[in-house]
């Protein structure tokens, strides 16, 4: 149990903070423990041509979902892609996936099914096959846990710890859509809740609010890449937002980044709603995340061979780690890159 002392702890030190201050002197025993703590996924070595690439990922309710507005189906898929993304954060493939689900009294059986057939369509879709899990009641809310077996050849896994100086800096698709989705949803929740008789407008915002309720992870990528030969020096998927990934990537590689802001893709509809919300487009992509796009650094030599590929930006480069990470903005000024997360991009303090 915490008391009142020990939460001030725990919020001082941050999600980061306290992973940390728990693993900082764990010793991994086993020659098969490749990588530990501290990537999207541990690496396990069973001697085979073959690696394991294992990830877990808990989504509870009132924290990372709000069932007023998320369909029970989307949030078994998203349960599922979003520990496949950590997978293919890996330059691997998620094979197996084990969910755990604690559940109240206020759940039907065709509530249950609806999460499931979500969870199984992802499943279908991303090649997996569901193998196991728990079930459990829950006395709060509802609590949906997945783990994640993959598999990769061991020269072809990517970590986070891999970038160098010269190296460039390239991201999937487009950011900060999952963010204004979000802010989409919790808008007309509240307008709902003034008044019930307003019936939520949600027209013409199918793309953000997809990326919110419904986010596919990067298979595709994964597959590109392996197509074109390319094999990234250093990557992770974007579940916090860029700011706090590329400070993972530059931390752990010991370097820093040079990123520049007109260079962001962001989709236009991410763009018109952010200035509808009076907030800073580029401060959505940077802080918003749940994007689950990857982000990743490449050798120079393979800029060719990914040039052309619309699904891939350019958006900065790796430099030596005395220069800092920084964003280079539209008027040509630098700014430390600092991970603020959510709270900070709606001027909360808590
Ligand atoms: P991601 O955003 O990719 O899912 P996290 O930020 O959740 O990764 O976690 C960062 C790293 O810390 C991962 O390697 C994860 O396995 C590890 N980790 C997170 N929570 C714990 C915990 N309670 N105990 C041990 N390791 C943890
Ligand atoms: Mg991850």
């Amino acid at each position: 149990m915490l008391d009142n002392h020990s939460t001030t702890e725990i919020s001082k030190l941050g999600e980061f903070g306290l992973i940390k201050h728990l693993t900082q002197n764990i010793e991994l025993k086993n020659p098969s423990t490749v990588k530990g703590v501290g990537d999207d996924a541990a690496i396990i070595d069973y001697g085979g041509a073959k690696m394991s690439v294992v990830s877990t990922d808990m989504l509870v309710e009132g924290v990372h979902f709000d069932l007023s507005y998320v369909p029970l189906k989307h949030l078994g898929y998203k349960a599922a892609t979003v520990n496949f993304s950590d997978i293919f954060a890996m330059n691997a493939t998620p094979k197996q996936l084990l969910v755990s689900i604690a559940i109240s009294s206020k759940f039907s059986l065709d509530a249950i099914e609806e999460i499931y057939s979500g969870l199984l369509l992802a499943c279908e879709r991303y090649g997996v096959d569901l193998v196991g899990g728990d079930t459990t009641a829950s006395k709060s809310g509802l609590v949906i846990s997945c783990t994640i077996i993959g598999e990769a050849e061991k020269e072809k896994i990517v970590y986070r710890n891999g970038a160098k100086e010269k190296d460039l800096l390239c991201v999937t698709g487009d950011l900060g859509g999952a963010y204004m989705g979000l802010l989409m949803l919790e808008r007309e929740k509240e307008v709902y809740k003034s008044d019930p008789k307003i019936q939520p407008d949600l027209e013409g915002n199918d793309y953000i609010l997809e990326r919110q309720l419904k986010p596919e992870a990067r298979i595709d990528i994964i597959q590109m890449l392996a197509d074109c030969g390319v094999v990234p020096t250093s990557m992770i998927d974007i579940s916090d937002g860029l700011a706090s990934e590329l400070l993972h990537i530059c931390t752990q590689s010991n370097v820093g980044a040079q990123l520049y802001e007109e260079k962001i893709p962001m989709d236009p509809m991410t763009f018109d709603r952010a200035r509808e919300f009076s907030l800073d487009p580029t401060m959505c992509a940077m802080n918003g995340g749940e994007d689950f796009e990857l982000l990743f650094t490449v050798d120079m030599k393979d800029y060719e061979k990914l040039q052309h590929n619309p699904d891939v930006t350019f958006i900065g480069h790796i430099t030596a780690k005395e220069a800092g990470v920084n964003l280079v903005t539209r008027s040509n000024t630098e700014h430390p890159v600092t991970a603020q997360g959510w709270d900070a991009l709606l001027g909360k303090d808590n």
